[in-house]
């Protein structure tokens, strides 16, 4: 799950680490009564989306006057904000942030993930801040300086400090950085975090540290445990198709092609739009009905298939271990009848009950075109989306 920045700017305050001071708002009244409040000459309005690329989108904007806060906040709220993260079509600014501005020396980058292969949480930190991280890693990979952190004892002092210093940051400022970073993980750790991001951390006129900007997502396995974090989801940034399947727990993506696709665990379901890719076809999206599939769940995910335009075929491709596949015949069976099914329909059931399974479907006078393997079922289904 992913947050807003001004909302991972409140939880990172709570571990010591000092941001600009801020308040978020909805129209742009509220963005001039709070430029007033923070009170200060230059403010920053920043648009609140999920994506990272705001500045060099038009999204971030410095204002040395209320005048100019109030025209900033009205030409960033609404506005079709188009970055790098977003896709051609760009994300709806709804939130504003609005900012003290900072009279900012040198951008650092500081970051935070899981590293499955070393099973650990790492830090990465480089002198190299305010730019995108993927750019320094592949043009100066010496650039970036890696810590991977021991879970029992978290970011130690000494390793904080140490890499504080190679990323240049003066004697004077150690201290201060050292318990930034240190408060970094100590959030991340406690709030069961998979990313955090302070692109730009920066060092001031005074020398002190300050997180610009921050950005984090959570571990959706462990959300059950913070509703404190999941109070803070904004639906506008999610796609509503995939909020609705979430509430069928469903797991759809919708995508480009025109073959739409049914499976029940997400490696079938990979392997499924990779074998339709093979064939020459394209899947329409990634549906994961997930291991306790009923009738009423393949009724969703028929719905939310035939709600794009472009289907031309559907491919339900099912391993009946856990559920076996009489049960999903009958709730094929049941949904296509439901939902009046016009586009062809292939169906390759394999596993417990499998010669029931292709029985009911035979039996049930629908035009449903059955298939014994992958290949024959990704054929069949690429044929049908031609015609
Ligand atoms: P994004 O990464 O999405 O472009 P940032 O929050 O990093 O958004 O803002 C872009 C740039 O704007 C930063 O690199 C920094 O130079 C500047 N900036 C952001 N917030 C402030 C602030 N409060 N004061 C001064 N400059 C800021
Ligand atoms: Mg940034």
């Amino acid at each position: 799950m992913k947050i807003h920045e001004y909302q991972a700017k409140e939880i990172l305050q709570k571990y010591g680490v000092v941001t600009p001071k801020g308040i978020a708002c909805f129209s742009v009244d509220d963005a001039v009564s709070a430029a007033q409040q923070l009170g200060g000459g230059v403010w920053v309005v920043k648009a609140q989306i999920h994506a990272g690329g705001r500045g060099k989108g038009g999204g971030v904007k410095v204002a040395k006057s209320l005048e100019e806060v109030r025209q900033r906040a009205s030409e960033i709220l609404n506005m079709h904000l188009v970055t790098h993260q977003t896709g051609p079509e760009g994300q709806v600014v709804h939130r504003l942030f609005i900012e003290q501005g900072v009279h900012i020396e040198k951008e650092f980058y500081v970051g935070m993930v899981v590293d499955r292969r070393q099973q650990r949480v790492c830090l990465m930190a480089s002198s190299e801040g305010g730019m995108e991280i993927e750019k320094v890693a592949a043009e100066t990979p010496e650039k970036i300086h890696k810590v991977f952190i021991d879970p029992v004892a978290g970011l130690r002092e000494q390793e904080a400090r140490d890499i504080a210093m190679k990323i240049g940051i003066p004697a004077q400022s150690l201290p201060q950085a050292t318990l930034l970073l240190q408060g970094l993980y100590q959030a991340f750790d406690e709030s069961d975090a998979s990313l955090l991001e302070i692109n730009p951390l920066a060092l001031t006129a005074e020398k002190q540290v300050i997180a610009l900007d921050a950005k984090m997502n959570f571990d959706d396995s462990a959300l059950f445990r913070h509703p404190e974090i999941i109070a803070l989801r904004d639906l506008d940034e999610e796609d509503p198709i995939e909020i609705e399947a979430s509430e069928h727990e469903l797991s759809y993506i919708p995508l480009d092609g025109n073959i739409g696709c049914l499976v029940n665990g997400a490696g079938l379901a990979m392997a499924t739009m990779d074998i339709i890719k093979l064939y020459g076809g394209n899947p329409a999206n990634f549906l994961d009905v997930g291991g306790g599939a009923n009738a009423e769940k393949v009724t969703e995910a028929f719905k939310l298939m035939l709600r794009n335009t472009k289907l031309q075929a559907i491919l339900v491709n099912i391993f009946g271990g856990i559920m076996k596949c009489d049960v999903i015949a009958q709730g094929v069976v049941a949904a296509a009848r439901d939902v009046r099914l016009a586009v062809p329909l292939v169906v390759r059931l394999e596993g417990t009950n499998v010669d029931l399974g292709k029985k009911i479907l035979a039996d049930s006078g629908l035009t449903i075109t059955s298939a014994d393997n992958m290949a024959d079922a990704a054929q069949k289904a690429v044929n049908a989306a031609k015609v």
